[in-house]
């Protein structure tokens, strides 16, 4: 028999590594910006189109290379970070490796600029799926340039495994903040489509993290310090009442790299106990310095978890001191949450009549399932969906009930509910009663006329008096570019206004009077924790979002006609017993399940 066993080609060896270094444009950005800051370079650009699918370019005015370092950068195992096995231990570069060249190089088409500050003449290199084309001297700037076009242009599978641009673009924008905010000293600038996203000047910590998330960071942060022979810890944590719902502002970085840690998260958290509202996490921004060798290096390039020697030690100093931080500051676990979280507290429009009860004459030939024409259809579904709450029972009874009802408030007028505790709402019928939680009946209110103005282009908005800006986080900012219809479409009227920053115009009626800022923020706040959570198509999203930050909150009194209103309101949507998310809202109490209760 002939011998079968073959080595692979490298440019096949190389697609396969690929595949596990470059999952998406976003992993070739990380590698790219990563080379750069390791070539010592203290400006590095990143230009991106289309995401990254057409161009992802880093420009850098670091070391570069020279003519032969080039041609050997896109080998694999081609590395000039270590030399012998026992550098594995001490590293103190991003990479190591020697893969991500050799790996882009693989599935894309590269164009290498570079030139050493010292020579005259650079080297271009244009390598297309692992095969040189060309390489020539060429005159360019001091520094290393990669242009990488056509990524994935032949690997099929993957690129058509890439998501929607807006969210390939999340990604990159993701990598890009991560190194940039664990490198202050080197300014950084992102362009994306010819538009300038970030552009950071060389700083502190804290100038830093400014430049990447907004000025208003400035009041959000308490330093943390604290130097111990195990760990060196520096950075920020946020203040607790700028907590977020969503996950997005926690970074901790190990020597420099940015890592995941579910256990040093935990550490944060524990520390900040009884400070936070449930659900709700700190942004933190925090640099440990640990000795290479305590820490598994021997980490793949892409994964961002890490391992520590003395685990238990660390987490342990990480919450004392982010609790010491947080003390010192005056931070004190008295704050009213309550109060935060309620910022925008709508009340029910009051102006609003009641919506008249039907009214309906005994008689034999009435038909509960029929409608009547009205003029105001919320009306006439309203009466349906009061219908279909007695659908089990008799038609005669039904009617009986509808009566009833009818009787019961006129005769009762306001009267007729109670509110139990601030969060239930009693409403009595003829069978027996329903208790409505109103936290979830506001919210499917509000959902269901959001997700109305959206598809209709028909919604109220409230013009402000004092037009306000407000500087937004450069990945808030794409998202309000990418929702910009549907934010409008709520009832925003809002304008980009310079970079990274909106003037906003108006703002829906039903947020009348509320902090348009803190507004636009939870909106968008809550659509990305939807968006990590659920697959909801924009607006269903978008209508969940604003629902659930304008409804009425549990803890809130009603007085009769709000309760009145919302009941009405309530029963004029098409599904509601449940809230947005699927929680009842509605429950039915027969007089017999009572009776039964009373029974001997
Ligand atoms: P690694 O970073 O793990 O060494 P890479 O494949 O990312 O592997 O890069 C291979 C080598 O190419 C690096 O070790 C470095 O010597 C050189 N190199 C890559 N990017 C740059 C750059 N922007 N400037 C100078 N040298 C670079
Ligand atoms: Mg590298």
């Amino acid at each position: 028999m002939p011998d079968i066993i073959q080595l692979l080609p490298d440019s096949v060896a190389n697609q396969i590594a690929a595949g596990e270094v470059i999952q998406r444009p976003a992993s070739a950005v990380k590698e790219l910006l990563e080379n750069a800051v390791d070539a010592g370079a203290s400006d590095i650009k990143l230009i991106v189109k289309d995401a990254g699918k057409t161009l992802l370019q880093v420009i850098d005015n670091g070391c570069g290379m020279s003519e032969t370092d080039a041609r050997m950068s896109f080998e694999r195992h081609a590395t000039s970070k270590i030399k012998k096995a026992d550098d594995l231990f001490n590293i103190r570069t991003k990479g190591f490796r020697g893969e991500a060249l050799a790996s882009i190089a693989a599935i894309a088409h590269v164009e290498l600029k570079t030139r050493h500050h010292d020579s005259e003449i650079g080297t271009q290199i244009i390598i297309e799926g692992s095969e040189i084309k060309s390489q020539q001297a060429c005159s360019c700037s001091a520094g290393t340039s990669f242009a990488v076009k056509n990524l994935f242009f032949n690997v099929p599978a993957r690129r058509n495994f890439l998501k929607t641009e807006p969210v390939e673009l999340r990604h990159i924008i993701d990598e890009f903040q991560r190194v940039a905010l664990a490198h202050p000293e080197i300014a950084f600038s992102m362009h994306h489509n010819n538009a300038e996203v970030f552009h950071l000047e060389k700083g502190n910590s804290k100038q830093r993290i400014m430049g990447v998330f907004g000025a208003n960071y400035n009041n959000r942060l308490v330093p943390v310090e604290e130097d111990t022979p195990i760990i060196k810890i520096k950075g920020f944590t946020g203040k607790p009442e700028f907590a977020r719902k969503t996950r997005g502002e926690q970074f901790f970085f190990i020597n420099r790299r940015f890592i995941k840690s579910p256990y040093l998260h935990h550490a944060i958290q524990a520390a900040y106990q009884e400070l936070l509202p449930a659900d709700s996490f700190p942004s933190y921004f925090l640099m440990l310095e640990v000795d290479p060798s305590s820490i598994d290096i021997n980490i793949h390039p892409t994964k961002t978890e890490i391992k520590f020697e003395d685990e238990k030690s660390v987490y342990a100093i990480l919450r004392s001191v982010v609790k010491k931080s947080l003390g010192q500051y005056n931070i004190s676990p008295t704050i009213d949450f309550n109060q935060e979280m309620s910022l925008v507290d709508i009340p029910l429009k009051s102006d609003k009549k009641f919506i008249e009860q039907p009214t309906i004459k005994v008689n034999p030939d009435f038909n509960p399932f029929k409608t009547e024409k009205k003029s105001n259809p919320a009306e006439a579904s309203n009466k349906e969906n009061w219908q279909k709450l007695f659908i089990k029972e008799e038609a005669k009874e039904e009617q009986q009930v509808f009566q009833n009802w009818d009787e019961n408030s006129t005769a009762q007028g306001e009267s007729g509910c109670f509110q139990l505790h601030n969060k239930y709402i009693l409403s009595p019928i003829k069978s027996g009663f329903l208790i409505i939680e109103q936290q979830g009946a506001h919210e499917r209110v509000l959902f269901e006329r959001f997700v109305n103005a959206m598809e209709k282009h028909r919604s109220a908005s409230q013009q402000m008096l004092f037009p306000v800006t407000i500087e937004l986080p450069a990945a808030d900012m794409e998202l309000v570019k990418e929702l910009k219809e549907e934010i409008h479409a709520l009832g925003f009227d809002l304008s980009e206004f310079g970079k990274n920053t909106v003037a906003v115009q108006g703002i829906p009626a039903e947020a009348a009077g509320s902090d348009a800022a803190a507004l636009l923020e939870h909106l968008l706040e809550n659509y990305k924790e939807n968006l990590s959570e659920l697959k909801l198509n924009k607006k269903e999203n978008l209508a969940r979002a604003m629902a659930r930050e304008l409804c009425i909150r549990q803890g809130k009194a009603l007085s009769a006609a709000e309760m009145s209103n919302l009941i009405d309101e309530l029963f004029a949507c098409n599904m509601p017993y449940s809230a947005p998310n699927g929680r009842p809202v509605v429950s039915t109490y027969t007089m017999e399940d009572l009776d039964k209760r009373f029974k001997k």
